[in-house]
């Protein structure tokens, strides 16, 4: 039997693969978010199913006592398993992970050595949590891609530009996950944006920067949890099969 808490983040998390797909960042019927339910079940998106269809009932509920078995979860695709699994056991923190190929943060992983830059305001909210892995190696086919991702993100980064491949946000909630992913790109797109120009970046300080980060950080608002909850109202009036809890197979 499901607990309350375990149904709000089946509907919360449906939700923001709705909202991926409504932004474009989704990838045909790849890419990947899941989310822990309690201290070792989480849920996941199934193999196949479009983001823009995803309702609640259709996650998976996995355990992460089954990473490193050598067997993938049933219904789940086999690099969001080793990804999501090893992830979810390794780093406490990361109660949400949320893997896209989004199209601006992956072109700055395109890019040779990039590093992200303290361009904008919304750049700033990632002040020292951005790690890059620059070694790519062909898709997440075996255990020990999940536990190498888990040691770059150590212990304060909460995105990880994946080189060559795209990016990776972790969280505490789905509403916390959600919302640095949205500002990600949007902060990516910028700097996309800036780059094409052609005319010198006005790279912020890190002085600046992490005064910035701390006032995103003390926000006197529960921004994040309105951003997902007003996500979730307009879904709820216009595309409310996102909340379903049946399962459809
Ligand atoms: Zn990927």
């Amino acid at each position: 039997m499901a607990t309350d808490r375990e149904l709000r983040i089946r509907r919360e998390l449906a939700a923001t693969f709705r909202w991926t797909a409504r932004l474009g960042w989704h990838e045909a019927v790849a890419n990947h978010f899941s989310a822990m339910v309690d201290d070792h079940r989480f849920l996941l998106n199934p193999v196949g199913r479009h983001f823009a269809r995803m309702t609640a009932g259709d996650l998976l509920l996995l355990d992460t006592a089954d990473a490193g078995s050598g067997e993938v979860a049933d219904g789940a695709d086999i690099t969001a398993w080793y990804l999501h699994a090893h992830v979810h056991a390794h780093v406490p923190r990361a109660k949400v992970i949320l893997h896209t190929h989004m199209p601006y943060a992956t072109t700055l992983a395109c890019l040779d050595g990039y590093e992200f830059q303290m361009l904008d305001q919304n750049a700033c909210r990632f002040f020292g949590r951005v790690a890059y892995d620059r070694d790519y190696g062909g898709m997440f086919m075996d255990d020990s891609e999940g536990d190498r991702v888990a040691r770059l993100l150590g212990a304060d980064n909460s995105v990880l530009l994946l080189g060559n491949h795209g990016v990776m946000v972790v969280g505490e909630t789905v509403a916390d996950a959600w919302d640095e992913l949205y500002y990600f790109e949007r902060a990516c797109q910028l700097q996309v944006l800036a780059l094409s120009t052609g005319r010198p970046l006005a790279v912020l300080g890190d002085d600046v920067a992490a005064v910035t980060a701390k006032q995103w950080h003390d926000y006197p608002h529960a921004a994040a949890q309105a951003h997902l909850d007003e996500s979730m109202a307009i879904l709820d009036a216009d595309d409310p099969g996102y909340a379903d809890l049946g399962a459809r197979r």
